[in-house]
């Protein structure tokens, strides 16, 4: 493999705390941060522009210019797709719904497998989503699989909607992410598993800064173990 420097995938389901504790690590480390459950939001948002459905029965065909044409830039915390600002747009409930359906069809799956690649080329990167540590980077260095009960997982989510002023009951959170975790664990393609090799981590209990710790331990003891085996 001739990266520069190591890549760190960061796959779970929803509500794990990936994207808070990924985006964190990767400040820590001086790595980029690459959310690709972002990507697949912005197919969503560009597919329904386009006025194409997940039950249109030649979805993929329409789909094709969609993707053919799609440029996903982040600028920060936001993130442009089209040169357009779909940052608010991209944590509409509907469209986590919409991504999940789409992330299905193959030809969306190699779309974003092709662009997370060119992205994470050079190392470097802490990249979290579904399959980073499966499909996408299979040989990454380091790879850790965040989970959490349930009922912590639903809380979670919500509090974080009802910041953005969504209007959304807590019960319905937790029955949409029942659904959405069903239905990436069930499909064929690139399904959320954890990889033989990733470390679990179970964030039920723990704070943030106790996940992106466990995981900087992780990390630091590999790389200080490879030096001795090197002076030895
Ligand atoms: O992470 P987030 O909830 O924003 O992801 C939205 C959807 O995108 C997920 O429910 C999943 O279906 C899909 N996804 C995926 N593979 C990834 C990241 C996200 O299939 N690597």
């Amino acid at each position: 493999m001739s990266r520069r420097e190591p890549i760190v995938a960061i796959d779970g389901p929803v509500g794990a705390g990936k994207s808070v504790a990924a985006r964190e690590l990767a400040r820590e480390l001086g790595y980029s941060y690459l959310n690709t459950g972002a990507m697949y939001r912005a197919v969503a948002i560009a597919a329904r522009e386009a006025g194409v459905s997940p039950d249109d029965a030649n979805v993929e065909a329409r789909l094709a210019p969609v993707l053919a044409a799609i440029e996903i830039k982040f600028d920060g915390e936001k993130i442009m797709l089209n040169g357009h600002d779909v940052s608010a747009k991209k944590d509409e409930p509907d469209i986590g719904e919409l991504a999940s359906r789409f992330s299905a069809l193959g030809p969306v799956r190699a779309r974003m497998r092709e662009l997370q690649r060119a992205a994470g080329a050079d190392g470097g990167v802490v990249m979290e989503g579904r399959d980073i540590g499966t499909a996408i980077f299979p040989d990454a260095e380091f790879k850790f699989f965040l989970v959490a009960d349930v009922n912590t997982r639903a809380r979670r989510r919500f509090d974080e909607l009802k910041k953005k002023g969504a209007s959304i009951t807590e019960h319905e959170v937790l029955e949409q992410m029942i659904e959405r975790d069903r239905r990436d664990s069930g499909r064929e393609l690139a399904p959320l598993k954890r990889a033989d090799d990733a470390i679990e981590i179970d964030s039920t209990k723990l704070s943030i800064d106790a996940v992106v710790a466990a995981m900087k331990a992780k990390i630091n003891a590999r790389i200080n173990a490879a030096k001795d085996l090197k002076r030895a």
